[in-house]
């Protein structure tokens, strides 16, 4: 199985081949063509699986090659290191698109986020904390997201992330594209992935 079987754009295959990977790594393989179709996903993967190529792939390919000014895609992280690297990811296999990421994490300045939200972005990546500050106080419009991401869930519900993600929720479409990542399945997260995926296709490598 190579990238390009997998349907992903010219301009996508360029940066996998930049980035020096040869084949597609099993999760890659099977998530691909799910997030590309559009449905939901629940996967189980461990970090140093491919995962995050997993989703940002298909998903720059959904987004195409036009930016618009309000995100489409919202990536939530546990943490401000997770998020960071998963937009790196996207500026890395978004490099000859118009399409724009930022990302979105406590500890540091409002000011910067703000304006940046302000300019538009395609994909925000946050964790959950921070973003809910600014969807609470007007400073991000997530009315247009199509698909939401849940990565390394099991640890956002340790980190006791539950119920930001859940008012997080409120501010998105009701019909969008859902991906649930996680190392373990827990009966909570059990009960999320029930509560949030439409009849996902299930992933285990
Ligand atoms: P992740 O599991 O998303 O944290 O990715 C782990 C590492 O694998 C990252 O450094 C990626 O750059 C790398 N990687 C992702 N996909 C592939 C692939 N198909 N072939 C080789 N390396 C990859």
């Amino acid at each position: 199985m190579s990238f390009a079987q997998l349907g992903l754009a010219p301009s996508l295959l360029e940066a996998v081949a930049a980035a020096g990977y040869d084949t597609p790594t099993p999760i890659q393989e099977r998530a691909i063509p799910a997030v590309l179709a559009g449905g939901d996903l629940l996967a189980a993967a461990q970090t140093g699986t491919g995962k995050t190529a997993a989703f940002t792939l298909p998903l720059l390919h959904r987004l195409g090659d036009t930016h618009q000014k309000k995100p489409r895609v919202l990536v939530l992280t546990p943490t401000r290191e997770l998020a960071a690297q998963v937009n790196e990811s996207v500026k890395t296999y978004g490099r000859s698109s118009p399409i724009r990421s930022t990302v979105i994490f406590g500890g540091v300045g409002y000011q910067p986020q703000i304006s940046t939200l302000n300019k538009g972005v395609d994909i925000v990546v946050a964790t959950p904390g921070r973003l809910l500050d600014h969807l609470n106080n007007g400073n991000a419009d997530l009315s247009d997201i199509q698909t939401l991401v849940l990565d390394e869930a099991d640890r956002m519900l340790d980190m006791g992330f539950i119920h930001d993600i859940k008012r997080v929720l409120k501010y998105l479409p009701a019909k969008r594209q859902n991906l649930l990542f996680s190392a373990t399945f827990s009966k909570e997260i059990r009960k999320l992935a029930a509560g949030l995926l439409d009849k996902p296709a299930e992933i285990d490598v």
